[in-house]
């Protein structure tokens, strides 16, 4: 379909991470992507894909005024602090960035009158529960998050699905395991400042631009002892933001959907895959566990498939660590954050 036949999206935090990727995806399906972000962890130079509103997600009027100017139909919020670790020890930070900033962004949407939202939620709302390690994870399953980070994902889809009830809003939250990998054209990647993801970490320590890795917690109830997670490629996450925009909902519909593959792999399964792809091992050491960590998170993700048609394509372990590295490898925003790159890595 033709690009001007379609709508203007505002991606709030859309120079992070999943943010810029989802962009993408939006301005591949014809949409034009109006990125909303404070630049606080976003960078610039990943707004590629339509204009940017610099702005903070609690200025309520600098977000009205966005979605005003630039006719905005649907947005797709991502804006937020996203840190387990950090948010257990300013979890006042991650209520007031995360769920006063959600509360200024629907009064500035029932203000202009837009009506759809798909919400960046986290598997980080069920916690572990009473469940096995083995167990994947129902959208109905217990929510009892392990952080504050997740009490803020889980207050915030309360405050949407209690407000598509009262205003015919109509909401998708979108539920993510572990978001990992790179885009395939290399344009955009991961680039957190700090960085405490495992892939990014475990890469860096195998190309001997970082430090080694510490692995959090061999003693957990799992088969190798370390943590299980669900990783999703990037870019099949961001496919599943256009799907639920596109989703046929009336208005007053509230959905809550798992975006993960449904496969758990271990953080020594993941170090592993590193070793194999880079050619070398990563330098590691078992550590003790991280604040927050629930041991298991593994998607059943069924209801992605029933109500948005979406399934994950490109997330076997070894694609996202392949893409990874290729964007670890050669950054072309962010590298500040990890220090020199080599001149030459072995990219496979
Ligand atoms: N992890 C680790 N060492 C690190 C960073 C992460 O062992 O330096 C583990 C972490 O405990 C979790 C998994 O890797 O079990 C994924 O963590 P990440 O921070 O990438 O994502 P999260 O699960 O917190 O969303």
């Amino acid at each position: 379909m033709d690009r001007g036949t379609k709508a203007a999206v505002l991606v709030t935090g859309g120079a992070g991470f999943i943010g810029a990727h989802t962009a993408k995806a939006l301005y591949d399906r014809g949409y034009l992507p109006v990125v909303y972000d404070s630049l606080s962890s976003g960078f610039r130079e990943a707004v590629r894909w339509g204009p940017l509103v610099h702005g903070d997600i609690r200025d309520a009027r600098t977000l009205s005024d966005a979605m005003a100017e630039h006719d905005v139909k649907a947005v797709i919020h991502f804006a937020g602090l996203i840190e387990v670790g950090r948010s257990t020890v300013k979890p006042d930070l991650f209520w007031e960035h995360n769920v006063a900033g959600t509360v200024s962004l629907l009064g500035a949407m029932r203000e202009r009158g837009v009506g759809r939202l798909v919400f960046s939620s986290s598997a980080a709302v069920y916690g572990q529960g009473g469940r096995g390690a083995l167990e994947t994870i129902p959208e109905n399953a217990p929510k009892a998050p392990a952080s504050p980070y997740g009490d803020t994902k889980l207050a915030c889809e309360w405050m949407i699905e209690a407000q598509c009830r009262a205003y015919g809003l109509t909401g998708v939250a979108l539920r993510y395991f572990n978001a990992a990998g790179a885009d395939a054209s290399g344009q955009i990647g991961e680039a957190h400042e700090p960085e405490t993801h495992l892939i990014p970490l475990a890469i860096a320590a195998a190309l001997g631009d970082g430090k080694p890795l510490t692995v959090f917690g061999a003693d957990f109830d799992t088969p190798d002892g370390t943590c299980l997670r669900d990783y999703i490629h990037v870019s099949d996450l961001a496919d599943a933001h256009v799907a639920a925009l596109e989703a046929d909902l009336p208005a007053g519909a509230y959905e809550a959907a798992n975006v993960g593959t449904g496969q758990g792999a271990s953080v020594l399964e993941v170090v592993e895959a590193v070793g194999r792809a880079v050619g070398r091992p990563v330098p590691h050491s078992i550590g003790p566990r991280r604040a927050g960590d629930p041991p298991s998170l593994v998607a059943n993700p069924g209801r992605a498939r029933e109500l948005l048609g979406w399934g994950a394509t490109r997330s076997s372990l070894d694609q996202i660590v392949a893409d990874a590295l290729r964007w670890e490898s050669q950054p072309s925003y962010g590298a500040g954050v990890r220090g020199k790159r080599k001149a030459s890595v072995p990219v496979r």
